[in-house]
């Protein structure tokens, strides 16, 4: 299945000379930072900045979900321009030698002013299975079957897809897996990720991969091996899979105290929005958009006030189509209603669709309600970024983040202290 690719040996050479990253802010009483990414991306050499903490589009084989290449630019740029992807996602076709051929992920897909992030796991299409990884590779859950990937493989996959900025491979394990089980992820992600510094490609920059699941000793001991290497920032894996967010902050402490803080971290699976406060105030810069893939899928869109105030509750609101924080527009409670999603948000579905329209276009299959509803989540989640990036530079960051939680419980409580929690898988 895997062709034949290029690969060089690694000449020592500079890794950053594609990005940079700059420290702007640190919160003045814990670990929540305001930094800017400089990324030269590798499809036209056009330069994008993006101040973080930042979110990436996670996309489905490169394309953000539900959103062709045409209606990319009714995202807000230059936040929209991280995309985020596996490389299982092409397991099975074109083969890399075509996408080498072609000149790689930005010329496959047409987009060469954005910037390519390749993550081996992300947690739609490709699931990482512990119990079936081994010594020689990590296995991954995909739609085309399980998939055990090798080191080499893996990087003939970096060196063909060419993308700006990709982590090294990784054995993420279960919250429940044993403590040996556990030590072992540690020694292979690092044995790993030796193999992919001395296999990388002369372009694309390397995030090294930091495991150690629910384990304070193994998460700082593999955070301490990864920051000897020679790599431009961190990928901190092995989380949303099965940990709890109460015991989660430890744990992220406990790698983001043993790393440089000059370069930066990125995490997967911090979705909802107390996840993505937590990792902020760990002093995580890069995150996924899993979440809102997940909310648009089943018709919601977010609501959450944008200003940090408490969302006034709209009578047409019912507990079963809402939570305050977001509504389910398949309710019929919005049949009738002719308002936009969110009065005064600037996004190309609230400037031009009513509540109604898109409860139409959802009860009759269309796939055009996902496509208006992902452009208004990404919208909104995007701006909450910014809301948190300004918090941290006016030095109000703790308090932001602590007003967010208690508003957003409240308003779950307010709907149904039953049906709704705080933690809920549904989201
Ligand atoms: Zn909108």
């Amino acid at each position: 299945m895997l062709q034949e690719a290029e690969l060089s040996i690694d000449d020592g050479a500079q890794e950053s000379k594609n990005m940079k990253f700059a420290i702007k802010t640190f919160c003045k009483s814990g670990r929540a930072r305001v930094g800017l990414l400089q990324l030269t991306t590798l499809g036209n050499k056009e330069i994008i900045e993006i101040e973080t903490p930042a979110l990436l589009l996670t996309t489905r084989k490169g394309l953000p979900a539900f959103i062709p290449p045409d209606h990319l630019p009714f995202l807000p740029s230059p936040d929209s321009r991280l995309l985020h992807f596996s490389p299982m996602h092409f397991m099975e076709c074109p083969d890399l030698k075509t996408i080498s051929k072609i000149g790689g992920v930005h010329r496959l897909l047409g987009l060469q002013g954005y910037g390519f992030v390749a993550v081996p796991r992300d947690s739609i299409l490709s699931l990482p299975e512990c119990n079936s990884s081994n010594k020689n590779g990590a296995s991954f859950e995909t739609p085309c079957g399980r998939f055990l990937v090798k080191p080499l493989e893996y990087m003939k996959m970096i060196s063909s897809m060419k993308p700006d900025l990709w982590v090294s491979l990784a054995d993420e394990v279960h919250a429940s897996v044993t403590v040996k089980r556990n030590k072992v992820s540690v020694d292979r992600t690092i044995t790993w990720l030796d193999t992919c510094i001395s296999l990388k490609p002369r372009d694309g920059v390397l995030f090294g991969s930091i495991v150690g699941g629910c384990n304070v000793e193994e998460r700082t001991r593999c955070a301490q091996e990864v920051a000897k290497r020679n790599v431009s920032g961190y990928y901190i894996g092995g989380f949303g899979l099965g940990d709890s967010i109460d015991e989660r902050s430890t744990y992220l402490h406990a790698v983001t105290d043993s790393l440089p803080k000059e370069k930066p971290r990125q995490v997967c699976g911090l979705g909802l929005p107390e996840e993505v406060l937590q990792g902020i105030a760990a002093g995580i810069d890069l995150f996924d958009s899993t979440y809102i893939y997940h909310l648009t899928l089943e018709g919601f869109a977010l609501i959450f006030p944008l200003n940090n105030d408490k969302c006034t509750q709209d009578p047409q609101l019912c507990p079963m189509a809402s939570d305050y924080t977001k509504i389910n527009l398949k309710a019929t409670v919005y049949r009738k209603d002719t308002s936009r999603i969110v009065e005064g948000c600037t996004c190309y579905t609230c400037q031009n669709h009513t509540k109604a329209y898109i409860n139409h276009l959802l009860n009759v299959h269309e796939m055009l309600a996902q496509i208006l509803l992902e452009i208004h989540n990404t919208h909104h989640y995007l701006s909450f970024f910014r809301l948190i990036r300004e918090a941290i530079t006016e030095g109000k960051f703790e308090e932001f983040r602590q007003k967010f939680i208690q508003n957003r419980r409240g308003h779950l409580l307010a709907a149904s202290p039953i049906t709704f929690e705080l933690e809920s898988p549904v989201r």
